[in-house]
């Protein structure tokens, strides 16, 4: 990206990874696509799919809605209630998978015990699974074969990218191993051709392997985790966390900035690190979509 500027993080030296900024590009940029799109008459439209109540999901939701609005995606976002039937879900599915208007389907995560999250992504078309999470899409991911990108992970790629810091040859560890974040995560970084370490619950030792990191990405979920301790001097820190914590106003990262910065040479903030690049390319998802679909 040009004209980036290269800002530093507060009492340090490290470049702040401005994800907030970055975005914005893609956003601005993924406009006049749609705008071309509507003079070919494509609407690209994602379709939501929301059930039960947690707070967070819906605060998720309207934000994703609003950046749909932000470029000309139309959305559509259908909420079921916790009691709602895994049949009444399928069949909402298989009405977008059938719709040619819908291009892109998200079905929100987490979809509330009993009913089955993994039947409904099995589901889902996959060149509707926008948000790169379906069996499908991870399995072309582990085969090099072209699918949707998990959203959190393509966007960090993206993030690394617009600041061209080089990922090949680099040992990338990762700290989290979950189906939306931390495997596909290890993936693309392995498809850039960096040597990677996956870090898990399990792992002994883990300083061990995140002091050898180069690239470290932090998706634990658990707040202020990664200590500068922790970190080999000069490595690029990719936190991916947010977390609500008692007593503090927003959300808090699964890095611990002040303490990780001075011995980063580059970082991300949390908010405006990986958040709105993970939205910026649901987007850029969508719109792909509905140029190869449309
Ligand atoms: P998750 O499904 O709970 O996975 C957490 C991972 O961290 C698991 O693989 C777990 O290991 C590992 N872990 C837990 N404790 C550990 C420890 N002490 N040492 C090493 N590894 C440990 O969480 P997730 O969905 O991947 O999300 C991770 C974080 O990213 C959360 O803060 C979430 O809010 C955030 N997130 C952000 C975005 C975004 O747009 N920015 C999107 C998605 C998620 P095991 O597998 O062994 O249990």
């Amino acid at each position: 990206m040009e004209n980036l500027p290269r800002t530093c993080a507060p009492n340090s030296d490290a470049l702040l990874l401005d994800g907030k900024r970055v975005a914005m590009h893609i956003r601005e940029q993924l406009k006049t696509r749609v705008a071309t799109l509507h003079q070919r008459g494509i609407i690209p439209c994602l379709a939501v799919m929301l059930v039960g109540d947690d707070s967070a999901s819906h605060t998720y939701v309207r934000t994703k809605a609003k950046a749909c609005e932000s470029v000309g995606i139309r959305s559509i976002v259908r909420h079921f209630p916790a009691s709602a039937s895994q049949a009444a879900l399928e069949a909402q599915l298989d009405a977008w998978n059938a719709d040619p208007s819908v291009h892109g389907v998200l079905i929100q995560h987490p979809v509330p015990a009993p009913l089955d999250e993994a039947a409904l992504l099995r589901r889902l078309d996959p060149r509707k699974d926008v948000d790169g999470i379906t069996p499908h899409s991870l399995g072309a991911l582990v085969a090099g074969e072209p699918a949707f990108g998990a959203c959190t992970p393509l966007g960090i790629i993206a993030l690394l990218d617009a600041y061209q810091l080089p990922i090949e040859g680099k040992h990338a560890v990762v700290v989290g191993r979950s189906v939306i974040l931390g495997k596909p995560m290890a993936l693309m970084l392995l498809n850039r051709h960096a040597t990677v370490t996956i870090c898990h619950s399990r792992t002994r030792d883990l300083v061990s392997y995140t002091r050898a990191a180069d690239i470290l990405v932090a998706a634990v979920g658990k707040p202020e985790f990664i200590t500068g301790a922790m970190l080999k001097p000069g490595a690029v820190v990719i936190d991916a966390g947010y977390n609500r914590v008692e007593g503090r106003t927003g959300d808090v990262g699964d890095v611990a900035f002040e303490s990780a910065a001075p011995v980063a040479s580059a970082i991300t903030p949390v908010p405006g690190g990986v958040g709105p690049m993970t939205v910026a390319m649901l987007l850029h998802n969508t719109v792909d979509a509905a140029e190869r679909y449309g």
